[in-house]
């Protein structure tokens, strides 16, 4: 039958919704009157976007990017590349990306130079988690929900090869062999 994954409970969907509001709230005092425009990278921060824009109640626009780094597995293949790009422009807008986790942020550093190089008027990262023991690259986080161990998370977007992104917790993912 191959290898089961046990999981458990890392973080509760309280501690993410209270997380996501004070977010909210600290992104609100920052860009309520510059129409910023939120970046999700795409798959894994999904529901965070989702669920962090119902809490900002002005003016913004929404964008999808898709980079991939992993691959099925948990650990990072190491060649990202855009898979899809972005329509809205981005030069001269105060651009703030939504990431679900930065690991060795790889992924994070590579989308941060790609949009630097589009002018941005100002370019800031939200994460809901940190990895910062994994760190290759060197990534300054403005709002940040959690820091985490070095342990693989599923659940609230995150999955293991495609499966638990509907998982209302964040969950640690140990697989017994
Ligand atoms: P990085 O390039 O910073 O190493 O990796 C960033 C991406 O790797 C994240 O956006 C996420 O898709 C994936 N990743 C890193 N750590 C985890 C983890 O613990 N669980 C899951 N599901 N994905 C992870």
């Amino acid at each position: 039958m191959g290898s089961q994954p046990k999981l458990s409970i890392f973080l509760t969907k309280d501690e993410i919704e209270a997380a996501v509001k004070r977010l909210a709230a600290e992104i609100r005092r920052e860009y309520q009157d510059k129409y910023p425009l939120l970046i999700c990278v795409l798959k894994g921060s999904f529901m965070f976007m989702a669920d962090l824009i119902r809490h900002l109640d002005f003016p913004l626009e929404v964008e999808f990017i898709r980079l991939s780094s992993y691959g099925r597995g948990r650990e990072s293949s190491g060649k990202i590349k855009a898979v899809q790009g972005l329509r809205s422009k981005v030069r001269g807008r105060e651009v703030l990306v939504v990431e679900d986790i930065v690991d060795t942020g790889l992924t994070t550093g590579f989308l941060l130079d790609h949009l630097r190089q589009k002018k941005p008027t100002s370019l800031s990262l939200c994460a809901l988690t940190d990895k910062p023991s994994r760190r290759q690259f060197p990534v300054t986080i403005d709002y940040l929900g959690f820091t985490v161990p070095d342990k693989f998370l599923v659940g609230y977007g995150l999955d293991w090869g495609e499966k638990f992104r509907n998982l209302p917790d964040i969950c640690l993912l140990e697989v017994e062999e």
